[in-house]
């Protein structure tokens, strides 16, 4: 499997882009504002809400992240005018955390601030490793400056994460926990896919103890489990947790979530930037790849 994943990131480059598009289409709303809302209101009409991920990341010019706010800004006036059951989620490469960390503090702040005015939340994604830490620093001194409508991301698949959810426990953030997507080194994250699931079921487990609010975001159909046990364990209330998928993925267990009764949260990709994210990510983790192709053929019987 390894060997037809490797494949599958090595042609991707020399796919037709028409070709990308017809695939990445299922996990792309479009790329425009206007086909990520029609998006949520479809998933709305199915009993989801959403959050809006504008694609783009790691940019090369502050215009690009001025840019990225600039958008952010939009989408969050048009949720609120069409009174739409969604937030924002951003990564901060988009805002250029690599650049000059000072200026997309500034940046990320007055995404937060105008987020507070209109009453919505914004939650940080979190990158691959070597963002981890900016990324808490930026967190910490957003909710420090007094914004709590802000949350956060970690990644069960990093060998830190336990600590960071202890080191953390005094701000009681509104996390999503997921697995992580990013290639790293085995010093740095856990490689054993049943070691992932073991560390994600315990950080689970601590964040709901620490008092968070926490958004199950998996697919795996054995996390999902995980996640329903620990909340009828807690006897937990739709007001301390949510589960969260990616647009066009598992929408049979989606389905079946929202049918018992529990919130449940899309993740919709939008932009003009969706053909390098689609390259960028199959390539990054060839895994991926494999689903979207399978995908395909199931799509097609
Ligand atoms: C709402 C949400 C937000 C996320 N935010 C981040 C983030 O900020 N940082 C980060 O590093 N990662 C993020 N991720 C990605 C996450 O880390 C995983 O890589 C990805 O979701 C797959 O993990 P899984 O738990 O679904 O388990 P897996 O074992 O990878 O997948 C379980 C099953 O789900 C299906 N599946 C999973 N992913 C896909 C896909 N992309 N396309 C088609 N089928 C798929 C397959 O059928 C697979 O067998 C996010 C995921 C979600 C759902």
């Amino acid at each position: 499997m390894a060997l037809l994943d490797r494949l599958i990131a090595a042609s991707i480059g020399f796919i037709p882009k028409f070709m990308v598009r017809r695939v990445a289409w299922r996990y792309v709303a479009g790329e425009a504002l206007d086909d990520a809302v029609t998006a949520v209101n479809d998933l709305a009409s199915r009993g989801c809400c959403a959050t809006f991920d504008l694609l783009g990341e790691f940019v090369k010019e502050s215009a690009q992240a001025d840019a990225a706010l600039t958008e952010y800004r939009a989408v969050l006036d048009r949720i609120h005018a069409d009174g739409l059951d969604a937030n924002i989620s951003i990564k901060l490469t988009a805002f250029g955390l690599l650049l000059d960390e000072e200026e997309a503090y500034g940046r990320v702040h007055q995404l937060v601030t105008h987020a507070s005015t209109l009453g919505n939340f914004v939650r940080i994604d979190m990158e691959d490793s070597g963002c981890t830490d900016a990324t808490l620093r930026i967190y910490a001194r957003l909710r420090q400056e007094g914004l709590d409508n802000v949350g956060l991301v970690l990644q069960a698949y990093l060998r830190r994460t336990g600590a960071d959810v202890e080191a953390l426990a005094g701000l009681t953030p509104s996390y999503r926990l997921c697995k992580g997507i990013y290639v790293e080194p085995e010093e740095v994250a856990f490689k054993d896919a049943e070691e992932i699931r073991v560390n994600y079921r315990s950080v689970l487990d601590a964040m709901f103890a620490a008092g968070s609010y926490v958004g199950i975001a998996t697919h795996d159909p054995a996390l999902v489990e995980a996640g329903r046990a620990v909340v009828a364990e807690r006897g937990l209330a739709n007001d301390r947790y949510e589960f969260q998928m990616l647009l066009g993925v598992t929408e049979g267990i989606r389905a079946q979530l929202v049918s018992e009764g529990h919130r449940l949260r899309v993740y919709v990709p939008y932009g003009r930037d969706w053909h390098a994210y689609c390259v960028r990510r199959l390539k990054e983790n060839p895994r991926i790849g494999r689903y979207v192709v399978l995908g395909l053929f199931r799509r097609g019987a």
